[in-house]
């Protein structure tokens, strides 16, 4: 054991030189063909990403945020319409939904889980505000995914779209079906450190419905059917040839990685039992892709300090819920949304780190908690 080696919470480089020569020989692959932008790189990625979930077709676009903002924007969301979500979120989620010129509405969290809560959301849906909602956008946090069939049951009754962000979710399952195949559309990010993570910014956008695929294609490309004719207001959210090229040698290794992450799970849930910490629930049904492992305790600013002290770092997804956040501010409490921000702790988990790392975690956690 080398206590002197950091562990990172992510580690980008790492998960580059587990595929090194793979994906030096499709970055010379692309850089020999002469073409950069959206070309057979992206199709293949796009076809296999969508097998690879179980979707009908995907559209591929800069990055994740990006993703979410025209996905919302396929599905009809536009100016003056409310998009119900989470404030326990990374600020894109928020960022996206105001993009496109519509409001946030903020709904609690399940205790445990820390997900979108569905009564809650039934809630929200039947006040002044709520009726103003054209979308909702449960976000699958920490690879555990949402509960859909509820989610998806009050959506259909209130008439709003269903826009899954699945930025830390590939491959995670509620009831037999991947996330990102239950609502209208789902959007991915593959920023580095994702579970499938490119080498620079990617996303994703993935629908089962025609007509949602389609206006996404318009959308990134300057409302372009045809070249140079313009039949929306679109914008540039393109891929580049090399980020398709990674991600496809990345995606052949995705379902062995998500694997190994939750082996270095369980690790952690065994070592950790009765250190004192309210460690992370899989509820019953789902398949967790273990994107964080989050701990939770009252504790946390201390723990997260003394294991820096040790060369461990933790991360803080995410420490200040949107709604005060001075950009976004809301006058309103969602007391569980707050107490997750003020407890949560990511312990580091990542495919590149070995049994041995998480042992370490856990003896200099187990020291402290
Ligand atoms: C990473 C992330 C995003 C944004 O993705 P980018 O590719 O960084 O734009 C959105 N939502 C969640 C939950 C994320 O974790």
């Amino acid at each position: 054991m080398n206590d002197s080696r950091r562990i990172l919470p992510a580690d980008p480089r790492a998960t580059y030189l587990a595929a090194k020569s793979e994906i030096d020989a499709a970055i010379q692959r692309v850089l020999a063909s002469g073409t950069y932008i959206l070309g057979p790189e992206v199709a293949a990625f796009e076809q296999e990403f969508a097998a690879w979930l179980g979707a009908s077709g995907t559209v591929t676009v800069a990055n994740g945020t990006d993703a979410i903002e025209i996905a919302l924007r396929a599905v009809g969301v536009g100016p003056g319409d409310v998009v119900a979500t989470v404030a326990n979120t990374v600020t894109a989620t928020v960022a996206a939904i105001v993009a496109v010129g519509a409001e946030p509405l903020f709904v609690e969290i399940e205790p445990d889980t820390m997900l979108m809560a569905a009564p809650a959301l039934a809630q929200a849906l039947n006040t002044p505000l709520g009726r103003r909602v054209k979308a909702v956008v449960p976000v699958h946090l920490y690879g555990l995914a949402c509960d859909m069939p509820a989610i998806v049951e009050i959506a259909r009754a209130h008439g709003i779209a269903v826009v899954e962000d699945c930025a830390q979710s590939h491959g995670s399952i509620v009831a037999g079906r991947m996330a990102g195949t239950w609502g209208d559309v789902a959007a991915f990010s593959f920023y580095p450190t994702k579970n499938l993570g490119a080498l620079g910014d990617a996303g994703a956008i993935v629908s089962g419905r025609k007509d949602v695929l389609e206006n996404a294609r318009l959308l990134r490309q300057y409302g372009w059917r045809h070249r140079y004719v313009s039949e929306v207001h679109g914008r540039n959210s393109r891929l580049d040839e090399l980020q398709a090229a990674i991600l496809r040698v990345r995606l052949g290794r995705l379902t062995a990685e998500n694997t190994y992450r939750g082996a270095l799970a369980e690790r952690y849930l065994a070592g950790l039992q009765g250190a004192g910490l309210q460690l992370p629930v899989v509820a019953p049904g789902r398949t967790h892709t273990w994107h964080q492992f989050v701990v939770r305790t009252p504790a946390r600013d201390r723990l997260k300090a003394q294991l820096e002290q040790q060369g461990i770092i933790a991360g803080v997804l995410y420490p200040v819920p949107i709604h005060q956040q001075p950009a976004y501010r809301q006058d309103l409490s969602l007391p569980q949304t707050e107490r997750a921000c003020r407890e949560v702790l990511s312990l580091p988990l990542h495919a590149g780190l070995t049994p041995e790392d998480v042992d370490r975690v856990i003896q200099a956690t187990r020291g402290m908690a």
